[in-house]
């Protein structure tokens, strides 16, 4: 049976994968969507190969160039931010939410309200809006099948299980390619070093997210959605070798984990195929080669995005939008080589503090504090830079 699939941020790594994934099996998918932001020559590619019903390009003034490139070919073309909501509640079988960050959360509601099941992997998304959408999902049927592979691992390990019996969900992480590095050491790395993580090959700003494991306490706001168990339940353990993907805990001391190669194809896959299995290519687990499995508990005196994150949960309210929006400037700034790296953080915090939001009860009033607090951040570094 053939299933459609909308997929947005398809030039991404996550969205590349994807399509590795439905280019092997050409049959069991159709395309209705594929969207990117700017990338107009790549976008134009993949629609030629992989023949949507409509491709949008995120940039407005790209509509021409994306026009001209699938001219004579019949796929619809469509360009701008309203373009992609609308493209969100098309029909499909499955959305596939492969935006980096609030970028994409329009679009994700929108599929979600028009009750489409949405493989998520946009987390930033679920940060910045995680009741919204969770009640969005719960009033249209629509079902979140979690792609992030600690997530996708921990909903494999309650398949079968209730949460009502979960004593804990552990939360495994990398811990980045400065996992030993001496906090003062911190303040002189690159760009470069920052996105070259150990495990996972990534788009760069998850890649510096996982550097400052902000990423880790992004994820942990994300699993406080998709996990109703209790924010004390959920723990954070930093594994090095990316092999188990996190574990629950049951009342009965259970624990059950989810392994794999270090290939987000595997939790793509598992998201795509769910509730069945599909083959992949990926490599199979081989522990005797690995040898050992590494365990530590998290230093978050070195690395402090993981407390700011909890806090931030804690406290509720737009605080996880207000310190998605600011980190994502303050990421952005690192890469352009304008702020040092322990200044990402830094501004993160300093936006905080300087201000509680309101309590949001529309996808409107997430998106004033984004804006809001994406000034802010703006303004930190400026001053840093200009110090
Ligand atoms: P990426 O940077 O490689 O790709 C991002 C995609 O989003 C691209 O297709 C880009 O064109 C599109 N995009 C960017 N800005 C946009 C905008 N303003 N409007 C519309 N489209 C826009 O990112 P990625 O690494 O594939 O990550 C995508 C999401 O998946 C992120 O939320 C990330 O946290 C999450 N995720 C990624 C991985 C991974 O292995 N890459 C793992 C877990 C979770
Ligand atoms: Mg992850």
């Amino acid at each position: 049976m053939t299933r459609r699939l909308s997929l947005f941020g398809a030039t991404g790594s996550v969205g590349r994968s994807t399509l590795d994934l439905v280019r092997q099996d050409g049959n069991a998918w159709a395309l209705s969507v594929l969207t990117a932001n700017s990338d107009v020559p790549e976008l134009a590619r993949l629609a030629r190969e992989f023949r949507p019903g409509l491709a949008v390009i995120a940039e407005e003034a790209r509509y021409s160039e994306l026009k001209d490139a699938l001219s004579g070919t019949g796929i619809e073309v469509a360009a701008g931010a309203e373009a992609l909501v609308e493209a969100a509640r098309r029909p499909a079988d499955l959305v596939m939410a492969a935006i980096v960050g609030c970028a994409g959360l329009a679009p994700t509601m929108a599929a979600l309200e028009a009750g489409h099941d949405v493989a998520l992997a946009n987390k930033e998304a679920l940060v910045s809006a995680g009741e919204l959408m969770t009640a969005a999902a719960r009033a249209s049927g629509a079902t979140i099948l979690p792609v992030d592979s600690e997530h996708n691992a921990i909903f494999q390990c309650l398949a079968g299980g209730r949460i009502d019996q979960v004593r804990r969900i552990i939360l495994t992480a990398s811990g980045g390619p400065f996992r030993t590095m001496r906090a003062a050491d911190m303040a002189h790395v690159t760009p470069a070093q920052a996105v070259a993580h150990p495990n996972w090959s990534m788009g760069a700003k998850i890649s510096v997210d996982s550097a400052t494991m902000m990423n880790k306490g992004l994820e942990l706001i994300e699993a406080h959605h998709l996990f109703p168990v209790g924010l004390d339940r959920i723990e954070i353990l930093v594994h090095p070798q990316s092999v188990i993907h996190s574990m629950v805990e049951y009342v009965d001391r259970s624990t059950l984990a989810q392994l794999g190669s270090p290939d987000m194809r595997i939790p793509i896959g598992s998201a795509l195929a769910w509730p069945q299995r599909m083959e992949t290519p990926c490599a199979p687990l081989d522990l005797a080669a690995i040898g050992r499995l590494d365990f530590e508990a998290p230093d978050e005196t070195r690395f402090p995005a993981t407390a700011l994150c909890r806090a931030a949960i804690a406290a509720g309210g737009a605080r996880p939008a207000q310190l998605n929006a600011a980190n994502e400037v303050a990421v952005a700034a690192f890469l352009a080589g304008r702020i040092p790296f322990p200044a990402i953080v830094d501004t993160v915090r300093r936006v905080i503090d300087a201000e509680a939001p309101a309590h949001p009860v529309s996808l409107q009033d997430i998106f004033s504090v984004d804006a809001a607090s994406r000034a802010a951040a703006q303004h930190f570094v400026d001053q840093l830079e200009h110090a």
